[in-house]
């Protein structure tokens, strides 16, 4: 049978430990693309992938193999994002798949996003294949590697592959043992069509396109297909695979992953997780779907030009059709005018997003602080869902506040174990447990509120380990704490987008030193500003920002013109990113700064 030469297998990795550069290999060699067509990544078609040498969605490609039991095999790679934010697209690709390569860095060694992949392939039963990458590198260690995948996972590693994506080692090696060790799909051909989306995207030709797993039966251009969640009907119009750009193909039939098009108006109507049947013999159970992503970080979005605002709402629904985690609804801000509140997987979501509407969008945009959501409960008895600390009620309508809290692991080499310690001491962490993983290596588990997770955590963690700890973290519930609003006041006048919510013990420090750190940032302008923070009607802090002397440029007439041209064009490129609120002109920096206080 066919689906006997189908082998349908992703690559899970820590960030940086070189998926996408195998994945590249692993195309290159089966003749996929030549080394002339390949453009540096293939798989992170993005462009702020490339540049960022991220992968941000995941991106599926055929291959064809030829082993050296003379079959041809058809395999299925889905690459996988490594960070953090994006966990939830990882499970969404290894619920297509049968087998995974695991991929570690024969330097840095096992990471916390190597464990937290594994645990997902193994919740989906995949069959593990153990890489030791980068063993080109004269600092690699791959005795040392094999010892922690064996302590720290509990897999055999002594038939691990040691290779080079970046020298080509050990990659027939690899392909070898994909189709050897990774078992065919199931699935019957005959059976009624069921096949699970796992992706979709929106094409300006084909409309909707859904990726798709089958998981049993066959589709092909014609099929009547059903949505299982909603019982709407297409007629499909083009059945492909990725070759890794898209190639028709006469169907899919179980086993196989490939794409579907039905000239689909609208990508709400192709969801991921989703199951699609044939409308004449309908499966009677759908697959089970996906786990929800959950926005967890929320920032408020404005553009710069009030008339940009219908071109940011029409670019975040564009985005959205591509990023179903990327949440967004209408919000005015007294300071910022009209704008949009959105919710992000994480910060690194937060910053992606931002950065392709500026790029893909051309948009000019005012970003506020990010913000968690807290549960508020109100003297009423009601539950509010607050995501936007200006939205909080107050201080006598409030019975408690809730906040977010997650359970974070920490890996790091033993001798950092007490700066991390007190770090998390800092964030107000709760210690858990903590675990030699290996000789050497600790793991550190605290519940950490999500507040100072999106704070300056991920930096403080970096420099007080010099770079050796990897985080990954996991939303564990809500707790109530003691939490303030801070306001700040410009020029006597409330802006609304500046507020924040802190713990009250931080209250007064962070407080003063936002208002310090405004009072750098905001330019002088022809009158005195005043800077206050206030908690309620009590003022706690207060900077004031002198009037501009009015010499600034006259010191430069006569004097050197490209001087004064510097001048002036810095002032120009600085106006770009200033609100008007009010009669004072705030930089985008400013609504930022609450994160850079220390
Ligand atoms: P990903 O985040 O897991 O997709 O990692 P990438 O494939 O983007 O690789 C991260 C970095 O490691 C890049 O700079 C690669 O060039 C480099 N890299 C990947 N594989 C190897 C390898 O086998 N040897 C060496 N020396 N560098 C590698
Ligand atoms: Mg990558």
């Amino acid at each position: 049978q066919a689906s006997q030469r189908i082998r349908n297998f992703s690559i899970i990795a820590h960030i940086d430990h070189g998926k996408s550069t195998l994945a590249d290999r692993l195309i290159e060699y089966t003749g996929a693309l030549s080394k002339r067509e390949m453009e540096e990544q293939v798989l992170d078609s993005m462009d702020l992938e490339r540049e960022r040498g991220i992968t941000i969605k995941l991106q599926t490609v055929r291959l064809s193999y030829q082993a050296k039991d003379g079959e041809i095999y058809e395999l299925n790679l889905i690459d996988t994002p490594g960070h953090v934010d994006f966990t939830y697209e990882v499970s969404r690709s290894l619920a297509a798949c049968e087998g995974a390569l695991l991929v570690v860095d024969a330097v840095q060694g096992i990471e916390a996003q190597t464990l937290a992949n594994v645990y997902l392939a193994l919740e989906n039963d995949l069959e593990l294949i153990s890489v030791i990458n980068k063993i080109d590198l004269p600092s690699a260690e791959p005795e040392r590697v094999k010892q922690e995948i064996e302590d720290i996972i509990g897999l055999d590693a002594s038939e691990a592959i040691l290779a080079s994506a970046k020298t080509g080692i050990g990659i027939e090696e690899i392909l070898e043992r994909v189709v050897t060790m990774v078992p065919p799909p199931k699935g019957d051909d005959q059976a009624p069509l069921k096949a699970l989306i796992f992706d979709s995207k929106f094409d300006a030709y084909k409309g909707a396109i859904s990726y798709v797993r089958v998981v049993e039966g066959r589709i092909a251009k014609g099929t009547t297909m059903q949505m299982m969640s909603t019982g709407k009907t297409f007629e499909v119009t083009e059945v492909g695979v990725f070759a890794p750009s898209m190639r028709l193909v006469d169907e899919l039939k179980a086993g196989q992953v490939g794409f579907v098009a039905a000239s689909i108006k609208n990508v709400k109507d192709t969801q991921v997780g989703d199951t699609i049947t044939d409308a004449e013999n309908p499966a009677a159970e759908p697959l089970s779907g996906y786990r929800k992503a959950t926005p967890m970080v929320f920032c408020g979005l404005y553009t710069v030009e009030a008339s940009d605002y219908n071109r940011l709402r029409d670019s975040l629904e564009k985005l959205h059709l591509n990023d179903a985690s990327l949440i967004f609804e209408p919000e005015t801000s007294v300071a910022l005018g009209f704008g949009f509140r959105c919710g992000f997987l994480g910060l690194l979501h937060m910053e992606i997003i931002q950065e392709r509407l500026e790029r893909e969008y051309d948009l000019n945009l005012i970003t506020t602080a990010p913000s968690v959501i807290y549960k508020v409960t109100t003297i009423k008895g009601e539950v509010l869902n607050i995501d936007n600390p200006s939205n909080l009620p107050k201080v006598d309508q409030i019975v408690s506040i809730e906040e977010p809290i997650v359970k974070a692991s920490v890996l790091v080499p033993a001798e950092f174990v007490g700066p991390i310690m007190e770090l998390n001491q800092e964030k107000r962490g709760t210690y858990c447990n903590m675990d030699y993983v290996s000789t050497n290596r600790v793991k550190l588990v605290y519940e950490l509120p999500l507040s100072e997770i999106v704070f300056d955590y991920f930096d403080e963690l970096k420099s007080r380990t010099k770079g050796y700890a990897s985080l990954d973290y996991e939303l564990a519930g809500y707790k109530a704490t003691d939490l303030v609003k801070i306001d700040i006041l410009l020029n006597g006048e409330l802006v609304d987008a500046l507020s924040f919510i802190v713990h009250k013990e931080k209250a007064y420090h962070r407080g003063r030193k936002l208002v310090e750190k405004l009072r750098s940032i905001i330019p002088r302008q022809m009158f005195e500003i005043p800077i206050q923070s206030v908690i309620g009607s009590r003022v706690i802090a207060r900077e004031t920002v002198n009037a501009m002397r009015k010499d600034v440029l006259s010191k430069c007439y006569g004097g050197d013109i490209s001087r004064k041209r510097k001048l002036l064009e810095k002032q120009k490129a600085g106006k770009k990113r200033m609100k008007q609120v009010g009669n004072v002109e705030i930089p985008q920096d400013a609504f930022m700064a609450v994160l850079k206080i220390e």
